[in-house]
């Protein structure tokens, strides 16, 4: 039976990018009566959280992209994440080791650049290879007997060409003079991402692997060690990556990239699955709006296009609208407002940062609007009454965006740790070098708490609200 995978990083906000390619994976299983798994590739622990996994799972389910296997879900071929898998990878690097498949490799980062420098130097291509790696045996005895730290790389072709077959691509050849002898376990032992998806790939009894273009350059790596462990490789289909309106890729200073973003900005979870479905692949009968289940009934993967699929915002609202008008009678229109954020759990969040403004309850909404708003309507006059110069005011908008780009956990108490660290180091008064913020979170300087208002509003719409002020 068909099973195919989602695999992403907690390492950040769940992408629009992990949803697509969830679509697409969830829509072929289900057409052919296979299952849909998902495992967290967790094996980067400096850059996995808690936090961000537990985002990937919530925004996905909001979506309606349910899992058959997954970590939160159980099933028989788990655990369904890597840190929990990871004592059984190493095990499989030393059993390529010991076929001479892999070797151990001591070389410090410094000889490797080193190398690498010298490569470019000759104009070569900068590949290394066992032979460029190798030192003399006396020195390895010596790296050795010290106890230095080593990798374990796998064997590589010096030349020649790999083919891979690809579902939508036909056969891609690649030279293996440019495949480096990829790192499979680290030297604290962990395994890298394609030692550890191949691996799982297999235990998981994967039968075909969808996932975006940025991978095409790893499948000749995959493909050598399937056939080093004597495995049959899944099938691979590579997807055209999600582009931002100037064709590159999809990128949030051009676009925002977080599922949250349409969440907090009230985009209706079908209208974004239907068109995720459209990036790069249409119903038979080319009709703009589809459910899910229609797509999985009609899916056909010959059907996707290679080209870059373009993911519009403006086009998004289009269908959400047409959603809205089309799908929704006023009592659903008014379930759907009440799950979004004219609810108590939301609404309890501001009424502390009102109340003591309100002197009758028509004053609510001109005071609490920006809580519900999506960007708002500012331009340079509104910044006119701040005393700083404008290029300063760019300038401090622009270091808070990056710092609230960073900041993982979202509370009033990490925003203003980072606001004062940047006052200080701009050497203005935190009052002073909060107004422009007020401007860019609440669209006047009269407002609630900024702090509190952007713990509320959220790191999504906080960052989008930061960039348009910067643009
Ligand atoms: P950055 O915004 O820092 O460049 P990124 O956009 O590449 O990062 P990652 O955190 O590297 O985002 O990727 C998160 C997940 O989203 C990965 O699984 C990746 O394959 C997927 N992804 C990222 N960009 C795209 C895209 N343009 N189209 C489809 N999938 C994408
Ligand atoms: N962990 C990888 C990612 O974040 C998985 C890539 C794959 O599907 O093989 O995209």
């Amino acid at each position: 039976t068909v099973r195919t995978r989602i695999a992403p990083s907690p390492t950040g906000d769940p992408h629009v990018g992990t949803a697509y390619i969830a679509l697409f994976n969830l829509a072929f299983a289900r057409k052919h009566g296979g299952k849909f798994i998902l495992r967290i590739e967790d094996t980067d622990q400096t850059r996995s959280s808690a936090d961000s996994e537990q985002m990937i799972f919530d925004s996905l389910r909001w979506l309606g992209l349910d899992w058959d296997e997954g970590p939160d879900v159980g099933g028989e071929y788990g655990p369904y994440r890597q840190s929990e898998r990871k004592d059984m990878y190493a095990d499989y690097a030393y059993r390529l080791e010991k076929e001479g498949k892999a070797f151990r490799c001591y070389r410090t980062s410094e000889e490797l650049n080193e190398l690498r420098e010298a490569r470019k130097a000759e104009g070569k291509h900068t590949a290394l290879k066992q032979s460029d790696l190798a030192l003399p045996a006396e020195e390895v005895a010596a790296r050795e007997a010290a106890d230095a730290p080593y990798v374990i790389r796998m064997c590589v072709p010096e030349e020649g060409v790999c083919q891979v077959d690809d579902m939508l691509r036909g056969t891609i050849e690649i030279d293996w003079g440019q495949i480096d002898c990829q790192i499979l376990l680290k030297a604290d032992g962990m395994p890298t991402y394609h030692l550890a998806n191949v691996v799982d790939d297999h235990l998981m009894k994967i039968t075909h692997v969808l996932r975006g273009e940025e991978w095409i350059n790893s499948a000749p790596k995959h493909k050598l060690l399937y056939e080093y462990f004597g495995w049959d490789m899944p099938v691979l289909c590579h997807f055209p990556l999600l582009r931002n309106a100037d064709k590159s890729k999809l990128s949030k200073r051009k676009n925002p990239t977080s599922i949250n973003f349409y969440r907090r900005m009230g985009f209706l979870p079908q209208a974004v699955v239907n068109y995720l479905g459209r990036m790069g692949w249409s119903m038979p009968d080319e009709r703009e709006r589809f459910s899910l289940d229609e797509m999985i009934e009609n899916f056909d993967i010959q059907r996707v296009s290679l080209g870059g699929p373009v993911f519009d915002v403006e086009k998004l609202s289009w269908l959400n609208g047409l959603y809205i008008r089309e799908t929704l009678d006023d009592q659903q229109f008014m379930q759907e407002v009440m799950k979004w954020a004219f609810n108590p759990e939301y609404v309890s969040q501001i009424i502390p940062q009102i109340k003591g403004r309100v002197e009758t309850f028509s004053d609510i909404a001109p005071l609490a609007g920006f809580f519900f708003s999506g960007m708002l309507p500012i331009n340079e006059e509104s910044f006119a009454h701040i005393k700083t110069e404008k290029a300063d005011v760019v300038k401090q908008l622009q270091f808070t965006l990056w710092q609230m780009e960073a900041l993982r956990e979202w509370n009033k108490d990490n925003i203003f740790a980072d606001v004062k660290m940047l006052a200080d180091h701009f050497d203005v008064k935190i009052k002073e070098f909060l107004q422009p913020i007020f401007v860019a979170i609440a669209g006047s300087a009269t407002s609630s708490s900024v702090l509190d208002s952007m713990a509320i509003i959220g790191p999504d719409m906080t960052r989008a609200r930061l960039r348009h002020a910067v643009d």
